[in-house]
């Protein structure tokens, strides 16, 4: 048997539409009035065909939904999802089958869970109410807690997602959050620092001087906050921004992206990855953008041609995900799929400064280094 045929494969559905676009969001969205999304489910369903002839055979360990907002899916459509990929690869025994959930559809809950999801993260963002609305939320602090609650009490795998490093926030508001989420016992809690992307309204506010974000300091100190609290919690930093209560809690479908593994992307502007430089080749693909040419697109042999990554392209992309993980990058790993190891001398000065641990087999991020994630990533990843 093809060994790649035993390699996690995981299924990645992007629902772009939400109910409306917050400030501060930069994924690829657009408002749900007016979606056709009866259309969008159906060019769902064809891409998965086409992809099915791209894999073959191969159970898929996870489903994530994600967006946008896939709680807005009608959950019939989300059955047909899953139906399909049961039908088309087959679903491993313990498969994860995950959707992010926003709180403003908490009543709908139910009927996602019948519909065969078995994880849900549930976007409750913040439990202040004003901070709620700064950041464009459908929904207040209440119905954040009372989405959790009805998600525990409908499936085992449940993650709360909190944003911290908010306009005006101050630690103890952070600590004090962050401490009623953690009293809850959830076993799952991903806690993102806001970031001001490019082309997004906060960019635009941030120019204009209506929106001051906290200073990098404040910033670093709620960082490092969060992973004594979560911790003392008895949550593992499992990656950068991702907390759980022992490896069954981690969100498998995210380890995949992490680890380099196979990921199938369907829906409007979704990626997907499969192979590797060793296995003749990695491969990337990247849907259309606007859900009317993605629907266009579906009625085609292909929606857009796949394209082969260079092994130095491959090792880059491993050593910029593989560094986000607690665990850090397999460096005999990278070496032997893409012939690649990390960048040595900036890896020898980091370890001098105590901000990675470089050891012959793997390069992982000291807490102190996790402060600064991304520039090392940078500076780690091959140049040629
Ligand atoms: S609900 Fe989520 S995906 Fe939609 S605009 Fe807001 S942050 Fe972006």
């Amino acid at each position: 048997m093809n060994p790649a045929h035993c390699a996690p494969l995981g299924l990645y559905i992007h629902w772009p539409y939400c109910a409306r676009i917050c400030p501060y969001c930069d994924f690829n969205v657009y408002k749900a009035k007016g979606a056709d999304s009866a259309a969008l489910v159906d060019a769902l369903l064809a891409d998965m065909a086409r992809w099915r002839q791209m894999t073959g055979p191969r159970p898929l360990a996870s489903i994530h939904f994600g967006g946008g907002t896939p709680s807005l899916m009608a959950p019939r459509d989300i059955a047909r999802v899953l139906e399909m990929a049961d039908r088309l690869w087959g679903l491993e025994a313990q498969a994860e089958l995950g959707l992010e959930a926003n709180p403003a559809e908490r009543v709908r809950l139910g009927d996602i869970v019948s519909a065969g999801i078995n994880r849900l993260s549930v976007g409750v963002q913040s439990l202040d109410d004003a901070a709620l609305a700064r950041l464009g939320r459908d929904h207040d602090a209440r119905a954040g807690l009372e989405a959790l609650d009805i998600a525990r009490s409908l499936v085992a795998r449940v993650s709360a997602d909190l944003i911290y490093a908010r306009e005006g926030q101050s630690l103890e508001e952070w600590e004090a959050e962050l401490s009623t989420i953690l009293a809850l016992g959830l076993d799952h809690v991903s806690a993102y620092q806001l970031t001001i992307e490019d082309g997004t309204a906060f960019a635009r506010q941030v120019k204009r001087g209506t929106l001051v974000p906290p200073p990098e300091d404040l910033a670093a100190d709620m960082f490092c906050l969060t992973q004594e609290l979560t911790q003392a919690a008895g949550l593992e930093a499992y990656e950068i921004s991702n907390h759980a209560r022992g490896r069954d809690h981690h969100s498998r479908h995210n380890r995949l992206y992490w680890t380099g593994a196979d990921w199938i992307g369907i829906g409007p502007g979704a990626h997907g990855r499969i192979g590797s430089h060793s296995g003749g080749g990695r491969i990337a693909h990247a849907a259309p953008l606007r859900p009317a040419d993605y629907i266009a697109g579906s009625q085609q042999p292909i929606i857009a041609a796949p394209e082969r990554l260079s092994a130095l392209e491959e090792a880059q992309e491993r050593v910029l995900m593989g560094l986000r993980i607690t665990e850090g990058l397999d460096r005999t790993q990278l070496f032997a799929l893409t012939g690649r190891d990390v960048e040595m001398s900036a890896a020898n000065g980091f370890s001098a400064d105590g901000l990675v641990e470089l050891h012959p087999a793997r390069v992982r991020l000291t807490r102190a280094g996790k402060l600064f994630a991304d520039r090392i990533a940078n500076e780690l990843a091959p140049e040629s």
